[in-house]
C-alpha cells in the first residue's frame, strides 16, 4: 500500500498533509509515499527534505490513498480513480460538499471531520488540532488590529488598562483564544450556551458570563436556540458586549448557519477602536456585519473574518494534521503496510464517508 502527497491547490492553502518526520513513519512501517512536486513549499517545506525522509516526489493520485488537507476541487476528483482512498477535510456537513461526485468517481473517501470525538480517537482529531491555531491566531490579529495594548502597562509615561476580551463559543478554538489573550495580558470573560463550559472557561483564568441559558446538544455539542431564547440571548450580548475592547466569536451548531451573537447595535455600542473576530464566517458569521473573508470597519469598530487561520500558521499546523492523519491510518495498517480498515471500529465506519459507491455521511 503506497500514500500520496498532494499540492494543495485551494486559494491561500498553504498546509501539507504530511510532514517530513511523519513521511519517516510511515516509511519505517513499509508504506512508501509519494509526495508531488512542490507539496510542502507553501509550509516552507523543500522537496528535498521528504527524499531524505524515505519519500519519492511523483505523482501522488498513482498511490493507494492520496492524503490532502483542504476538500478536492472537480479536476482533482477527476484525477482519482475507482476504488481508491482519500483523506482529508471533506466538509461533509457543507450543502455544497463533494461527497457525491467522490461516490461517483468510485472513491473510498474519509473526512477527518466525521471522526467521532471520543478519548481514543483524540490523537486524530484534526478539527481540534486545527481550531488550537485558529483559536490562537485569533487572538494575534485582534492584538494586531486593535488601537490599545492589550496587557497592562505601567510606565512613566502613565498606566495603561489591561485589554478586556470576551470570547463568545468556548470550544477548542474558543478555548485556546482565551488562554492565549491572557498570555497576552488581557482580563477575559467567556460566554457559551453549554453550562459544563464553565468550569473549563475558569481554568484558563477567565471569567464566566452566565446569561442562563442551557442549549446544550447531543455529543458535546450545542443545539440551535429557540426563537425566544434567541431574542434574550442577543440583547444580553447587547448590553454586555459595551464593556469589550475586543470579542472573538466562534460559536458554531453543527450542520446549521452560525448562529448570530453579535448585532449592529452591540457594535455600534462598543468603543471606536475596538475589535471583532469572527471565526464563524465560512457558515455565514456570528455578527451581524461581518463579511466573511473580509476586514470592514463599521462604527470605528474593526470586524474581520478570516477563513482559514490554520492555513495562515502553515508550518505548526501541517505538522498537527499529519500527526492527525498518520494516526488514522496507523488504525488501519497491518503489519505488512497493507491498509485494512476495520468497518466495526466506530472511528473507522464513522470517518469513511463514501464507501463502495454508498455514501454514509
Ligand atoms: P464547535 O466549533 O462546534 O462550536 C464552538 C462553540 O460554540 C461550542 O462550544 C458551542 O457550544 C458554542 N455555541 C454554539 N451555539 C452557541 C450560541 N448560540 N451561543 C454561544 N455559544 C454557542 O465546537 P468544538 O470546538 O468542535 O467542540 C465541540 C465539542 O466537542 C465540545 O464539547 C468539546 O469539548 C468536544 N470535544 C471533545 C473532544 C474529545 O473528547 N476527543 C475533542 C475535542 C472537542
Amino acid at each position: 500500500m503506497s500514500v500520496g502527497v498532494v499540492r494543495e491547490t485551494a486559494p491561500g492553502e498553504r498546509r501539507v498533509a504530511l510532514v517530513p518526520k511523519v513521511v519517516a513513519s510511515l516509511v519505517g512501517k513499509k508504506v512508501p509515499v509519494i509526495v508531488e512536486e512542490g507539496a510542502g513549499l507553501g509550509a516552507l517545506i523543500p522537496d528535498q527534505d521528504f527524499v531524505d525522509a524515505g519519500a519519492t516526489i511523483g505523482d501522488p493520485y498513482s498511490a493507494d490513498v492520496v492524503l490532502r488537507v483542504s476538500p478536492p476541487s472537480d479536476a482533482e476528483i477527476g484525477r482519482l480513480r475507482n476504488g481508491q482512498k482519500l483523506i482529508g477535510f471533506l466538509a461533509p456537513r457543507n450543502s455544497d460538499n463533494k461527497i457525491g461526485a467522490l461516490k461517483a468517481a468510485g472513491v473510498e473517501a474519509y473526512a477527518v471531520e466525521a471522526i467521532p470525538r471520543i478519548s481514543r480517537a483524540q490523537v486524530m482529531d484534526a478539527l481540534s488540532s486545527q481550531a488550537n491555531v485558529s483559536g490562537y491566531k485569533s487572538v494575534i490579529v485582534a492584538a494586531d488590529l486593535s488601537t490599545r495594548f492589550f496587557p497592562m502597562l505601567t510606565t512613566a509615561a502613565g498606566t495603561v488598562k489591561p485589554a478586556t476580551v470576551l470570547v463568545l463559543g468556548v470550544g477548542v478554538a474558543g478555548l485556546q483564544a482565551l488562554a492565549t489573550a491572557k498570555r497576552l495580558g488581557g482580563r477575559t470573560t467567556g460566554y457559551d450556551v453549554r453550562p459544563e463550559v464553565a468550569e473549563q472557561v475558569r481554568s484558563v483564568g477567565a471569567q464566566w458570563l452566565d446569561l442562563g441559558i442551557d442549549a446544550a446538544g447531543e455529543g458535546g455539542y450545542a443545539r440551535e436556540l429557540t426563537d425566544a431564547e434567541r431574542a434574550q440571548q442577543q440583547q444580553a450580548l447587547e448590553d454586555a458586549i459595551k464593556g469589550f475592547d475586543v470579542v472573538i466569536t466562534t460559536a458554531l451548531v453543527p450542520g446549521r448557519p452560525a448562529p448570530r451573537l453579535v448585532t449592529a447595535a452591540a457594535v455600534e455600542g462598543m468603543k471606536p477602536g475596538s475589535v471583532v473576530v469572527d471565526l464563524a464566517g465560512e457558515t455565514g458569521g456570528n455578527c451581524e456585519l461581518t463579511v466573511p473573508g473580509e476586514t470592514v470597519v463599521r462604527h470605528d469598530v474593526t470586524i474581520t473574518s478570516p477563513l482559514n487561520l490554520p492555513a495562515t500558521m502553515p508550518e505548526h499546523a501541517s505538522e498537527l494534521y499529519s500527526k492527525n492523519v498518520f494516526a488514522l491510518i496507523d488504525l488501519m495498517l497491518d503489519d505488512n503496510g497493507a491498509l485494512v480498515p476495520d468497518f466495526t471500529d466506530e472511528v473507522v465506519a464513522s470517518a469513511c464517508v463514501t464507501r463502495d459507491s454508498e455514501v454514509s455521511a
